[in-house]
């Protein structure tokens, strides 16, 4: 026996057959065992206790701890963790973020690697950010400014169409008081602007401020309140100086896939901050539509700025519309319009101090509780423990890796204290606005069809003309353009059990009903529409009447406009 153990041995040591062979096979499924056991052991639940803790350990087990790989290479990969995510641009992909742990760092410090991507990023804080700060400033291809008279780069406001920069200008004036004078004191600054480019003259502020406070007679309270308003914005040339001047043109610098960050001290003053929040939202909604190429937007504390619901909502439905990603860094998700959240693709949340806000990322990140964002939760964890939730990707725990940051000596930027003004009484009535869903309520995330669906379809740019024999022509929302099958002649696609037209899906999906022998008609006239609105269940004689109602209609339309 001792012999042939030793020969045993002697052949596992030189490696020979048969021995070797064995050996390899018995420590290959030793070691199969081992980790089947170890993984039992680890998924097994601390402790058993009530029926409703026995349901958290169940969801914390279902909770996907080893990471996730998109199947191919994702165009704009945004890595959290042990998570990969395709975030390109246009793929309306929303990403859900929420951050446990402690506090410190967490938040900003997660999507630092989106300031590694080959595009451009711009970021609007309204807050110090230093993780963002540092990322920017150890970049090449960083340019940060701030609301500082010593920033040096000066934030060019009054570059491009007029009309738009005339907006920029009114921008964030609604909230300190004046806010039904705003329309008014647009058109004197859009046309003060005209006449500068017309007359050849540098356009300035100063000047646009001095055509705003010229009094037009007849008009006393318009004057007052355009006269109240050139004052403040000179006040902000005097206070930030030559950080608004020329030099930085944002939709440049995007296009050459840049770091753009703009940086706003709010404590700057009371006053200055809310204007200067509105003229930056404006700013940056102009750059979504003026742009043109791939980038991501960055909303550094959005919490402070959904005070600026006129020009926050805008902004996420333009950047929604022209396929930018916006990503929301804020402790106040839950207290955002949905203008916002529909229109958003990254959503970073900090949820465990507030009830509403841990609820509200709960059930973002389903099946979790709210109960799994306390700071309890997380014992010995530091900082950059995330939860994350995407089309593709069930929810995940990630540790989010410490980022090793170019530390630079922060200036002194603080300006002395000043008194707040009183409280304001007259803000303006909000409008009502067209939401733009990222994802419509049609979409059900849990169901792959659905979301393999989605991801074909792109909205078109523009409102849509609509025609109804009833009544006749309206506006409505862009079409939702499949972009599937290209060849064929209609919009088809696979579902279990064979293949599908994809507009009558969708309006299923939406709740629509198809009597028998109905056909759907395309009241927009883009048989590649799959827009549920779009679509009416007719009979197909009825269909057919429609189609040459419609060409009649059209040229009509033409004949009249051409007239
Ligand atoms: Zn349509």
């Amino acid at each position: 026996m001792m012999t042939e153990i030793r020969q045993f041995f002697l052949a596992v040591w030189l490696w020979n057959p048969p021995y070797g062979q064995y050996a390899l096979i018995a420590l290959a499924v030793s070691l199969i065992l081992a980790w089947l056991y170890v993984d039992h052991v680890m998924s097994r639940p601390a402790a058993r206790g009530t029926a409703e803790s026995e349901k958290a350990n169940e969801i914390k087990r279902s909770i996907n701890v080893r990471g996730h790989k998109p199947r191919r290479k994702p165009m704009v990969p945004f890595t959290l963790g042990n998570v990969t995510i395709d975030l390109q641009p246009g793929v309306k992909d929303i990403l859900h973020t929420a951050i446990g742990g402690t506090s410190r760092l967490g938040k900003s410090t997660s999507v630092i690697p989106l300031y590694d991507l080959p595009i451009g990023v711009l970021t609007i804080a309204l807050d110090d950010s230093d993780p963002i700060r540092d990322k920017v400033r150890s970049l090449a291809d960083g340019i940060e400014w701030q609301s500082s008279p010593n920033s040096a780069t000066g934030l060019d406001l009054l570059r491009g169409d007029p009309l738009i920069c005339s907006e920029v200008l009114v921008g964030g004036f609604g909230l300190v008081g004046t806010g039904r004078w705003q329309r008014r004191a647009r058109m004197r600054v859009l046309s003060a602007l005209e006449a500068m480019d017309k007359h050849g003259h540098q356009r300035s502020i100063e000047a646009v401020a001095k055509a705003l406070a010229t009094p037009i007679p007849g008009e006393s309270e318009a004057n007052k309140a355009c006269a109240d308003w050139a004052d403040r914005l000179q006040h902000l040339v005097r206070t930030l100086g030559p950080a608004l001047g020329p030099g930085l043109d944002v939709a440049e610098s995007l296009r050459q896939g840049k770091k753009v960050l703009l940086r706003m001290n709010r404590f700057l003053s009371p006053m200055d901050a809310p204007m200067l929040g509105g003229m930056l939202l404006v700013h940056a909604r102009a750059i979504a539509v003026e742009a043109g190429v791939p980038f991501i937007l960055v909303i550094e504390e959005a919490g402070q700025m959904a005070n600026f619901q006129e020009e926050i909502s805008p902004l996420t439905q333009a950047a929604g519309a022209r396929r930018v990603s916006v990503v929301i860094i804020t402790q106040n998700l839950s207290k955002l319009p949905k203008e916002v959240t529909n229109n958003t693709s990254v959503w970073v949340s900090f949820a465990q101090e507030d009830e509403a806000e841990m609820k509200f990322a709960a059930q973002k990140l389903r099946p979790l509780l709210a109960e799994h964002f306390r700071r309890e939760e997380f014992p010995n964890e530091g900082r950059g423990i995330a939860y994350v939730r995407a089309p593709g990707v069930p929810t995940s725990l990630v540790r989010i890796a410490r980022q090793r940051l170019l530390h630079t000596e922060d200036e002194d930027i603080s300006v002395p204290h000043c008194q707040p003004e009183p409280e304001v009484e007259n803000l303006p009535t909000p409008v009502d606005l067209k939401v733009l869903p990222a994802v419509p309520g049609w979409v059900d995330l849990e169901n792959p069809v659905h979301i393999r669906a989605w991801k074909k379809l792109k909205y078109d740019v523009g409102p849509s003309l609509l025609w109804h024999p009833v009544t006749g022509f309206t506006e409505g929302e862009p079409c939702l353009v499949w972009t599937g099958t290209p060849g064929a002649n209609r919009p088809k696609m696979s579902v279990p059990g064979g293949t599908a037209t994809v507009y009558r899906e969708t309006f299923v999906w939406a709740g629509g009903v198809i009597p028998e022998k109905y056909e759907l008609d395309h009241l927009c006239g883009n048989g590649w529409c799959c827009l549920p609105e779009h679509m009416e269940p007719v009979t197909k004689a009825e269909n057919l009447a429609r189609q040459s109602g419609r060409e009649k209609a059209l040229k009509a339309r033409a004949v009249e406009a051409a007239a």
